[in-house]
């Protein structure tokens, strides 16, 4: 642990009035203002010293300054400029020794390169975007080997759920592509300013040590993904007609070439079952 100092309410109202910042919606800012819950984030998610952790909107830095305490680097990036330029300035007040933190400006949705290959992604998503922006991050940093995440609660639960759960869908078939996802903790709505209208859950990741399949694999098999759960009431020989061969009775075939019951729904399969069904049908070459 090294000495920093962790920002507080007053911290935090005090740069965002410097900064001339009043949160936004859009870029679903609710900052963190208690130092407790941000240090039970880093410690769920095991932050070692020297480990290269990214973190995703970093904000006013409640969250940047707790990982930085543990002794790990961070990279963090933050969309909106007023944040990103303040926060190395934030850092060095709270007495965080210099070359800790990089600070990159830019929409996370569609960062192609991080520096130094983080391992460790830790962060308190914007909300509207955290399933895109995590599938993105798993697609995109395969050095990304386990995580951390703040999200909504029914976004959290939907990502950790198993096949045949109500709430299983597409986000929870996608992320388990990468690896495995669950419920790691409960954060209470007063722990954030402005206060949120929803719940928020803590999620964690472990990566797969090997990829389930290549791009071309992953893309067809999440477009099959897609089609099962746009659908997600029509059984699959229906829902999926279109996409194989044209009718129920060719989408039949294929089904079950793929050890796939015809009859069966999207919400009861998992990932591999999906995999499966986009290599009978050839897709996945
Ligand atoms: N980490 C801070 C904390 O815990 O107090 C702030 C978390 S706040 C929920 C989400 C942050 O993500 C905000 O700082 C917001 O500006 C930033 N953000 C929103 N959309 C973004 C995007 N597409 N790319 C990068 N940052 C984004």
């Amino acid at each position: 642990m090294t000495d920093v100092r962790l920002l507080g309410a007053a911290d935090i109202r005090r740069l965002a009035g410097e900064l001339d910042v009043t949160p936004t919606k859009k870029l679903g800012q609710n900052f963190v203002v208690d130092a407790n819950t941000v240090r039970k984030i880093v410690h769920t998610a095991r932050v070692a010293p020297a480990e290269r952790v990214v973190e995703i909107g970093p904000g006013l830095g409640s969250l940047t300054l707790a990982i930085l305490e543990q002794g790990a680097s961070v990279t963090a990036v933050e969309i909106d400029s007023r944040l990103a330029s303040r926060l190395a300035q934030t850092a060095a007040e709270q007495g965080v020794p210099s070359g800790q933190l990089t600070v990159v400006e830019h929409d996370a949705m569609t960062i192609a390169e991080l520096p130094g290959d983080p391992e460790v992604l830790v962060a308190n998503l914007p909300y509207n975007v955290s399933v895109p922006v995590l599938l993105h991050f798993m697609q995109t940093f395969p050095s990304l080997s386990r995580g951390v995440v703040m999200v909504q609660a029914e976004v959290g639960e939907r990502l950790a759920a198993s096949p045949g759960s109500k709430i299983y869908g597409s986000p929870s078939a996608k992320a388990a592509w990468y690896g495995s996802w669950r419920l790691v903790g409960t954060v209470s709505r007063q722990v954030f300013w402005p206060v949120p209208n929803v719940d928020s859950v803590l999620v964690g990741f472990e990566r797969s040590a090997e990829p389930l399949g290549s791009v071309a694999e992953r893309e067809a098999t999440f477009r099959i993904i897609d089609l099962a759960f746009q659908q997600r009431r029509k059984m699959l020989r229906q829902a999926l007609s279109r996409e194989l061969g044209g009718s129920a009775a060719s989408a039949s075939e294929i089904l079950e070439a793929a050890g796939v019951e015809p009859t069966a729904r999207g919400e009861s399969l998992d990932v591999h079952a999906f995999r499966r069904i986009a290599q009978a049908a050839g897709r996945a070459d």
